[in-house]
């Protein structure tokens, strides 16, 4: 009875992984703009940068990111109801668009050259910095001059910050990767590491989850300029995209959004980055 019960519970799961692959599970010949006439769009996106790309409790999505993809959907005829959002780990933003298995990609993916290689970017749409996310009751490093004396720092696989790391403080810093920023966030909580870095925005963010135990210090000391990434060619799909942000920018949405998802300005005004059509 037991023996039974367990193979049919293993051949309900082949059938599931199955039908998974048969309905977009791998990859995908269709184009984007092949989907956008079929009304419909996946989109990816990071689940679990709040402020940016959330995934939340009740399987809804938020973030500035989350309403910048709804928006550039929308100009583009697919509704909301219409969006599959999938969760592209930064390592995995280049590949994902090369197989066809998202049509476009808008999670903190900055744009550059080496990237620039694989995937087509629109954009940009906001310009973030690498900085430095500690405890709050740590008073030895302030910024990016304190990455010496072998500190353990934490960072994510296939990011700029980490890169940017490899390149320049190697020799100084003990850098620990990680698939997802959260979970570089549970090893500065639990004193596994001293720091964690990426862009600004990202790490505000965390902060902002448990006031009180978490602080970003120092200047920004990279650029990180947010594009929307997707496949290598699609000069259609991008030139309605950079439509779409610019309308967005132009409409008083961006602003909204960020206020709405990130914070208020407090009077002050965000400029928009321009649009590069490359
Ligand atoms: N903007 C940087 C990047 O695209 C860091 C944020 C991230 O990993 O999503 O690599």
């Amino acid at each position: 009875m037991r023996i039974n019960r367990v193979l049919r519970f293993g051949i309900g799961a082949v059938a599931v992984a199955l039908a998974a692959t048969a309905c977009g599970g791998g990859s995908d010949t269709a184009s984007a703009a092949d989907h956008v006439r079929e009304g419909k769009l996946t989109i990816g996106i990071k689940f679990d940068q709040p402020g940016l790309g959330l995934r939340n409790k009740d399987g809804s999505y938020s973030g500035f990111d989350v309403e910048v993809a709804k928006y550039v959907a929308g100009k583009l005829g697919v509704k909301p109801e219409a969006i599959t959002f999938k969760e592209a780990v930064s390592t995995q933003r280049e590949t994902l668009l090369e197989n066809g298995q998202v049509d476009f990609i808008v999670a903190t993916y900055s744009i550059t050259d080496k990237r620039k290689q694989s995937v087509d970017f629109a954009g940009p749409y906001y310009v973030a910095g690498q900085a430095l996310l500690v405890r709050s009751d740590n008073t030895d490093i302030v910024g990016v001059e304190s990455l010496n004396g072998n500190k353990k720092l934490c960072s994510v696989k296939g990011s700029t910050p980490s890169q940017n790391v490899k390149d320049n403080h190697a020799k100084d810093v003990q850098l620990q990767e990680f698939d997802t920023y959260s979970l570089c966030v549970e090893a500065l909580r639990s004193g596994s590491v001293d720091a964690v870095t990426t862009d600004d925005i990202i790490l505000a963010g965390y902060a902002g989850q448990a006031p009180g135990e978490m602080k970003v210090v120092g200047e920004a000391f990279t650029e990180e300029k947010y594009g929307i990434g997707l496949k290598k060619g699609d000069q259609e799909t991008r030139n309605k995209i950079n439509d779409a942000i610019e309308e967005m920018f132009a409409d008083g949405s961006w602003q909204t959004a960020f206020e709405t998802q990130i914070g208020p300005l407090e009077g002050s005004t965000l400029t928009p980055p321009a649009v590069d059509r490359y």
